[in-house]
């Protein structure tokens, strides 16, 4: 799949956001080493430490579609709701998601491309997660990227 598609399928994720609360939509998209596509978006709550981000959303999908072991990247659309034109500059995942991506390397064994997106999708910053989060927790010791 092309980055562009990925992005695009993030895009369509964000508009599916429920934040209420903070009017800012993210979406992601994660694509497996065979091409798949899993998406999410941010879903807050009235109770705000129960939101879920979207990265965490999408990791969540890609587990149940083909495994955290297989996602190879993950692009992130981010901006305020009413915001469609882009120009608000790259947003990139929360430490929490950060880690969260770093699990999924871990099982991996590989690093992960994040492929951080304004609200557009235009505007792009392209990092890995070992860059995002360099000495990462984890459990294993033998896990790459985290
Ligand atoms: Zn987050």
């Amino acid at each position: 799949m092309s980055e562009d598609a990925l992005v695009a399928a993030a895009k369509a994720a964000r508009m599916r956001a429920h934040a209420p609360y903070s009017q800012f939509y993210v979406g992601a998209a994660a694509e497996s080493t065979s091409g798949e596509i899993a998406v999410g978006a941010n879903m807050e709550n009235a109770c705000y430490r129960l939101g879920v981000c979207a990265e965490q959303s999408a990791l969540t999908a890609a587990q149940q579609a083909f495994g955290l072991e297989n996602v190879a990247r993950i692009a992130i659309v981010g901006g305020h709701r009413t915001d469609t034109a882009g120009g608000n500059g790259a947003i990139t995942p929360c430490g929490g998601c950060r880690q969260a991506i770093a699990e999924a390397a871990g099982r991996a064994k590989a690093d992960i491309a994040v492929i951080c997106c304004d609200a557009a999708g235009e505007a792009r910053e392209h990092y890995t997660i070992a860059e995002l989060l360099p000495a990462s927790f984890s459990l294993d010791p033998d896990a790459a990227g985290g």
